[in-house]
């Protein structure tokens, strides 16, 4: 429909049509015409280890010969659950899903029963998945498409959401303020990808922990993209701010359908069948999945993974910010680890009105000369450029060279 399975995929704001994919190896795809790319969506931050890793391929293949989904559980349930508990003390308990839409829509539920209230508060530019109550101000493709509040979701529904700009405490404590005992919880991307990357100012995730204990809210940490990306852990590690839930997703399925949300024991004792909130999924804690999902973390846990791969990325976000300068781009770098995003916009970007004042026509322009050199970036200005493991010094030397041949042609014909 629209030739997409998720508006994500359109060339819409971009131009041209997209590619038809065929196969993948590493940080390469290919298409059905036989034209090859290096690939910087990665599936949308999914694939950290890039595309068909043999460990990955081989763990698959062997769970497949002994059924795909059972059903009931399984001990490899079980396995990634610890693991992910090792990585990320804050989550006591977790339940697996299948995407990060329903991880999301699930923290919600449960933080609305544990707290009985009902308003949740989250930022504009943030994007939670498509569950009705985060389609309001969200990033994503509702950034693409400029939707800035989704049709089909009730308008008594919809007034349940409360947004505050990111990086702004002042107007989070005034939403409180005026609506006293009645934020049910906040939820944030402790570091925003949906927006494009912004990055968290000194203190805010704090101030948002502060406020939350201090009001009897809930804070829920949406690390459905920077879980297993920034470091093994969440960004709560890093930031070193415990939030009371944790939606996972993307890495931790390794390119298979698998999500998770989790957190404080004494809450999570609440979804059904310790407690009553229900919430369920025929094929949640899928074998596949968890198999794949096992066999990336283990990957990721060994010595000095996220250091080489973070330091790749510096190296790789240093000559971009070169590029920049030297070609008078009037543009911003934002970058954290292996995320980054090219805003063409001459002041920082620190919130979601600062993310829109981008030259999205210059973000096509440069698409498309990317596009044309054989880069696929993401089709829109207000998505992170994702780094996996896979895209070796040859690989970005290569980007780079695009980046620049770009960057020419762009300043050749400023519109
Ligand atoms: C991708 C994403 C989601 C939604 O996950 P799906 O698996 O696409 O449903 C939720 N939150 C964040 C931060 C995301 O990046």
């Amino acid at each position: 429909m629209g030739g997409v399975n998720s508006p994500v995929r359109a060339f819409k704001s971009v131009g041209g049509d997209p590619p038809i994919i065929e196969r993948g190896l590493g940080a390469h795809l290919w298409d059905v015409d036989g034209r090859e790319y290096i690939d910087f969506i990665g599936s949308w931050g999914a694939l950290i280890l890039g595309h068909a890793h043999p460990a990955i391929v081989a763990a698959i293949q062997d769970q497949a010969a002994l059924g795909a989904s059972y059903g009931i559980t399984t001990e490899l349930e079980v396995e990634l659950a610890e693991r992910v508990k090792r990585a990320i003390p804050s989550v006591e308990k977790l339940r697996f899903v299948s995407s990060g839409t329903e991880a999301t829509m699930s923290a919600i539920r449960l933080a609305r029963a544990f707290t009985k209230r009902d308003l949740i508060l989250k930022f504009e530019g943030g994007y939670h998945g498509h569950a009705d109550s985060f389609l309001s101000e969200a990033g994503s493709g509702l950034a693409t498409l400029g939707i800035a509040s989704s049709p089909g979701v009730p308008e008594a529904l919809a007034a349940l959401t409360l947004n505050a700009p990111y990086n702004d405490l002042a107007s989070v404590e005034k939403l409180f303020a005026s609506n006293k005992r009645e934020i049910a919880a906040v939820i944030v991307e402790p570091v925003p990808a949906n927006m494009g990357v912004v990055l968290p100012a000194p203190g805010f995730l704090n101030g948002l922990r502060e406020i939350t204990n201090r009001t009897g809210s809930l804070l829920i940490f949406d690390e459905v993209i920077t879980g297993f990306r920034l470091c093994y852990g969440g960004a709560q590690t890093l930031q070193g701010v415990t939030p009371d839930l944790t939606t996972l997703g993307k890495i931790i399925g390794g390119g298979l359908p698998v999500a998770a949300y989790g957190g404080r024991a004494e809450i999570m004792a609440q979804v059904a069948p310790l407690g009553s909130v229900y919430q369920a999924g025929t094929l949640s804690g899928n074998p596949l999945a968890m198999r794949a999902g096992i066999e990336v973390l283990k990957l990721l846990e060994t010595a000095n993974f996220y250091s080489k791969l973070n330091a790749r990325a510096e190296r790789f976000v240093a000559q971009l910010h070169r590029a920049v300068r030297e070609f008078s781009i009037p543009a911003q770098v934002n970058s954290t680890g292996s995320l980054a995003t090219l805003f063409f916009v001459p002041q920082t970007v620190g919130n979601y009105a600062d993310a829109k004042k981008s030259d999205t026509r210059r973000y096509a322009a440069f698409f498309r000369a990317m596009f044309e050199r054989g880069i696929l970036l993401a089709p829109s200005q207000f998505e992170a450029l994702f780094l996996s493991a896979a895209h070796t010094e040859t690989d970005l030397e290569r980007t780079l060279g695009a980046v620049r041949e770009s960057f020419g042609l762009l300043a050749a014909d400023p519109e």
